[in-house]
């Protein structure tokens, strides 16, 4: 889900540590993430695709289905990928209180700390929904909020050909924060055939850094 560009240009001008809609260009890096998994079906294919390539990711995961998967999360992070934390019920965060809200990202932290050993992750509030409050406690925690640069626009689910058409005649540039979905076969699919490509024409991919440098 999305949220208005409008917000997403004010977002940009708080502090990186705060909040990040890029990450670092540094080498060219590109940096692929994906919300709203794992998901049996469609997580494994995604996997595959980026071993085959050689690709690192961030996964922005809803903890209850890591609690389902585990063996999904495991492989991820096996396999060198990031993991991130998306809330633990993918609940709207518009009718939670702020210790609601902190509630789903601790409980989905420490699931996810069994894995990487951080105890701290990466938080993306679903539908990207920040109000000030939960703004305020992250700044005061030190806690870091990523959004992204470039939108796939998956979830609108468009066929593959006119997503693949659309990613390619305006690729990710250095630095960007692609958002896409891994609980669909939608951005799967094309990134099949655009990540050949891509990596051809000499695109890097990275697994966001816990920190910028
Ligand atoms: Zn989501």
């Amino acid at each position: 889900m999305n949220m208005r560009p409008r917000k997403q240009q004010l977002l940009r001008w708080l502090p990186d540590r705060l909040v990040r809609t890029r990450a670092s260009a540094h080498a060219g890096a590109r940096y692929l993430t994906f919300d709203d998994g794992p998901d049996p079906e469609h997580t494994p294919r995604l996997l595959d695709l980026l071993a085959k390539h050689r690709v690192h990711a961030s996964f922005f995961l809803v903890g209850l289905r890591a609690e389902q998967h585990p063996s999904l999360v495991q492989r991820m992070v096996d396999e060198g990928h990031a993991i991130g934390n998306h809330s633990w019920n993918h609940w709207s965060f518009n009718s939670l209180s702020l210790q609601q809200q902190m509630d789903e990202f601790c409980r989905t932290d420490q699931l996810l700390c069994q894995y990487d050993s951080e105890p701290q992750h990466l938080l993306r509030p679903p539908q990207g929904y920040l109000d000030a409050r939960l703004l305020l406690h992250c700044a005061r925690h030190g806690r870091s909020i990523v959004y992204w640069s470039y939108d796939s626009m998956d979830y609108q689910k468009p066929a593959t050909d006119a997503l693949v058409a659309g990613l390619r005649a305006k690729p990710p540039q250095p630095g960007d924060i692609v958002l896409a979905h891994d609980d669909s076969d939608i951005a799967i699919d094309a990134l099949g055939v655009l990540l050949p490509e891509w990596l051809a024409q000499g695109h890097h991919f990275r697994a966001l850094p816990r920190k910028e440098p």
